[in-house]
């Protein structure tokens, strides 16, 4: 039995998730000789929802994550094309394939805001690994050179499904391996195929072929002649001015990591370098100087809260970030280590910053900062992380004219049975297990539990093909039981 089996579920209501809108049903009838009842994975159903121009989500509790239009404890989502049309009760339409969202919540797809993935194909090769010296010796100056341009696609690919599956429907990927034109073509390809949203960030690739900053300019006119698809471009750079400069000369965002020195980033501030929208990843170690200096230019912060407490890149700086009115991005980063569920994130980030403000009460701090609140969490998670990614026009949340990058999650599963507050159920109680559907520009990707349009035997034997490559070049022995 699928997870989708609504009926073993939820008794023999006729087909409650396959309530067709009537012209549709007319159509389905006829072609079943009369029955309109369907499996919610029936692919019946799915390929009307995948050919459909117009999509109803009925009776869903629905979190826009938009504080002006508000959440619903029971409402409809029109999709058209897909865009988001409309977000009320009761919508009335004859002609919109129909998908009944009773007992399921519906929310904005998570944004993770930091992704190496072409590392896809090193998923739990440093299991107790840190930065440094096991990161920066095993992945970066190691088996990052010896992937081909095939690598970098099974890589790119086997990571985005990944995130899909788990609920995240944008990414920022921080691509370093483009070694060679194809090699960023592979890469965009991967990300292409997917069927994911992201922001593309050119990184310095390794070898003499490489053509950083170079390449991104041949790939503007080219792959992002428009701003209407699903990738958008900017540059990885250093902390150095001449990347810096590369990035406003070609007129897109820097995304950088910084971590250990404020330095780089103040001289960066004084030589007028900086712009809205410029995106600092993890930020553990920066004075207050350099916080303010982020908040002034208009920076977005990403910070991965799992891999730099056991990687050992800082104390994830979430309360620094809210202390500068910066709000926080919440990222996975790579899964060498730990993986990329954003629900986990979330709670970690909940934890953390609940743990240290109380530890601080405890010691008599009276100016100890607020609890975070579940829906603060889930806002970093979706909205906050669209910002970030400059999407923000375009995706975060459930508001009338943006595109429906969007979640359906079982909320009457009996493992968090009774509903009493959607929102903690989601950041503190749900699992990725709990996902129903993902759509993105209001495409099924994932639909009844399953990923959809995906061959899995062949991903999975060319991926095991890829990363066998990968780590017989770099004579990386990995241990299935260590
Ligand atoms: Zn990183």
């Amino acid at each position: 039995m699928t997870r989708s089996d609504a009926g073993m579920r939820t008794g023999n209501s006729p087909s409650r998730r396959t309530v067709l809108g009537a012209g549709t049903m007319l159509a389905a009838a006829a072609s079943t000789g009369g029955a309109v009842a369907q499996d919610s994975a029936g692919p019946d159903l799915l390929g009307q929802i995948k050919s459909a121009r117009r999509l109803l989500f009925k009776g869903g509790i629905v979190l826009t994550m938009d504080r002006q239009t508000g959440d619903f404890a029971d409402a409809d989502i029109l999709v058209e094309n897909g865009t988001i049309r409309e977000v009320r009760p009761e919508i009335d339409t004859t002609d919109a394939v129909v998908i009944d969202a009773k007992g399921r919540i519906l929310l904005p797809g998570f944004v993770d805001t930091h992704s190496h993935s072409y590392q896809g194909l090193l998923r739990g090769t440093l299991p107790n690994g840190v930065v440094l010296p096991d990161y920066d010796r095993d992945i970066q100056k190691n088996i990052t050179q010896h992937y081909t341009a095939q690598d970098a696609y099974n890589g790119v690919l086997i990571t985005a499904l990944g995130m899909l599956d788990l609920g995240t429907t944008t990414m920022i990927d921080i691509s370093q391996v483009a070694h060679t034109r194809e090699h960023v073509d592979a890469n965009l390809q991967a990300l292409r195929d997917s069927g994911m949203r992201s922001l593309f960030a050119l990184a310095r690739g390794i070898g003499p072929q490489a053509q950083y900053p170079q390449v991104m300019k041949e790939l503007l006119p080219s792959y992002f002649s428009s701003s209407d698809q699903l990738i958008t471009p900017a540059l990885a750079t250093s902390t150095d001015a001449e990347t810096f400069k590369s990035a406003r000369e070609l007129g897109v965002r820097s995304v950088l990591h910084t971590r250990l020195n404020s330095e780089p980033l103040l001289a960066l501030s004084r030589a007028g370098l900086l712009r809205e929208g410029d995106v600092f990843i993890h930020c553990t170690h920066l004075n207050e100087q350099a916080w303010r200096v982020i908040k002034d230019t208009g920076g977005r912060t990403s910070h991965s809260p799992s891999v730099e407490m056991a990687m050992g890149h800082g104390y994830p700086a979430i309360q620094d970030a809210i202390n500068a009115g910066v709000r926080p991005s919440l990222s996975c980063d790579h899964c060498a280590t730990v993986g990329q569920d954003m629900f986990g994130m979330m709670r970690t980030t909940f934890n953390l910053q609940r743990l240290a403000v109380q530890q601080r009460q405890r010691g008599g701090d009276t100016n100890a900062p607020s609890l975070l609140t579940c829906r603060e969490v889930l806002e970093f998670a979706t909205r906050e992380g669209a910002r970030c990614a400059g999407l923000d026009h375009k995706v975060g949340t459930l508001t009338p004219g943006k595109e429906a990058d969007l979640l359906m999650l079982r909320a009457d599963d009996l493992n968090i049975w009774p509903l009493n507050n959607a929102v903690s159920t989601v950041v503190n109680l749900m699992n990725p297990g709990h996902i129903d559907a993902v759509f993105v520009r209001g495409k099924p990707r994932k639909w009844g539990g399953r990923l959809v349009d995906v061959d899995a035997p062949k991903i999975r034997s060319e991926v095991a093909r890829s990363r066998d490559n990968v780590l017989q070049k770099a004579d990386f022995k990995i241990d299935l039981m260590a």
